[in-house]
């Protein structure tokens, strides 16, 4: 049975990139004749103000997106993170690191991805451990490459440990990592299907790599092309990317979908008919052969 999600982290309300992302899961759902969810994804607790959840439950609601199930808060599922990271460990596959970021910064010099720093490794237990000092974080042994097959963008790989290095599972501050809590509410939930925007495709081979260390079914996934803001940036909250008018759903469902690539479901369609003609053209691009 199809299973996909949508997964916002609610730092504020979806805006017209986000819910390129919640209509392109929801439509390969539909077409799969599968079930659609939504999670929350609010470990990053500190960046999410309190109510973002409820906005964006009522915008999908507005736009006619509504989850099968009832939603969950990743904020609530620690203890299914804790076990996960504790196999991990038990496993040797993940350790506890002492490093601050000023120590993986002069250790790293300026090699940097994203803004991110690929720590060098100090910490693994074959090189001493924390040496005595407490771990601050967690984080995974990274080993090899990964290749992948993407519906959409086709056959994929990285290279983990050039481009990734060790990477956290728990921050320093007690907060869960992204990659973790991902993968662990994807088999947890029943997810077959992951798709999402292209900005998170190159978090994918951690996640598969991830999935092989804790034994859990890997998901299909489709990333969706990136919708630009006018300057040609990345739409996103941070270059202030306005929150969806909700005056017109169906008005914002047809320009959702011609973001999609897909043909513009006709103009004088109600919200119900709009969403079926998206279905009916992202079926004929992305449905089961027949
Ligand atoms: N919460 C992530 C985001 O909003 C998406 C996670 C996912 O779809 O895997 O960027």
């Amino acid at each position: 049975m199809y299973r996909g999600r949508f997964a916002p982290s609610p730092t504020g309300p979806l805006h017209a990139g986000s819910l390129v992302a919640a209509l392109a899961s929801w439509l390969d759902a539909r077409t799969h004749g599968g079930q659609w969810l939504v999670r929350i994804e609010d470990v990053d607790g500190p960046r999410c103000p309190p109510g973002t959840d409820a906005v964006i439950l009522g915008q999908l609601a507005a736009l006619g997106l509504v989850p099968d199930e009832p939603p969950t808060w990743q904020s609530r599922r620690g203890e299914l993170y804790q076990a996960a990271l504790d196999r991990l460990i038990a496993a040797g596959q993940a350790y506890g690191c002492a490093c601050t970021r000023a120590e993986i910064a002069a250790a790293m010099g300026p090699r940097a991805k994203h803004g991110e720093l690929i720590y060098p490794g100090t910490c693994r237990p074959e090189r001493g451990g924390t040496r005595g000092r407490p771990a601050r974080a967690w984080r995974f042994r990274v080993a090899g490459h990964i290749d992948w097959q993407d519906r959409q963008l086709g056959a994929q790989s990285q290279d983990l440990d050039a481009e990734v290095g060790d990477f956290v599972l728990k921050r320093a501050d007690g907060l869960w990592a992204y990659q973790l809590a991902v993968v662990v509410d994807d088999a947890e939930q029943g997810i077959t299907d992951v798709v999402r925007g292209e900005d998170l495709a190159d978090n994918t081979p951690r996640q598969i790599a991830l999935q092989r260390a804790l034994g859990l079914p890997m998901p299909r996934y489709l990333h969706t092309p990136l919708v630009l803001a006018a300057d040609g940036h990345k739409l996103s909250k941070q270059n202030g990317a306005a929150a969806i008018d909700l005056a017109d759903p169906p008005a914002r469902q047809r320009e959702a979908a011609e973001r999609l690539g897909l043909p513009a479901p006709a103009a004088h369609l109600g919200l119900a008919d709009t969403l079926a003609a998206a279905q009916q053209a992202w079926a004929a691009r992305y449905g089961p052969a027949r």
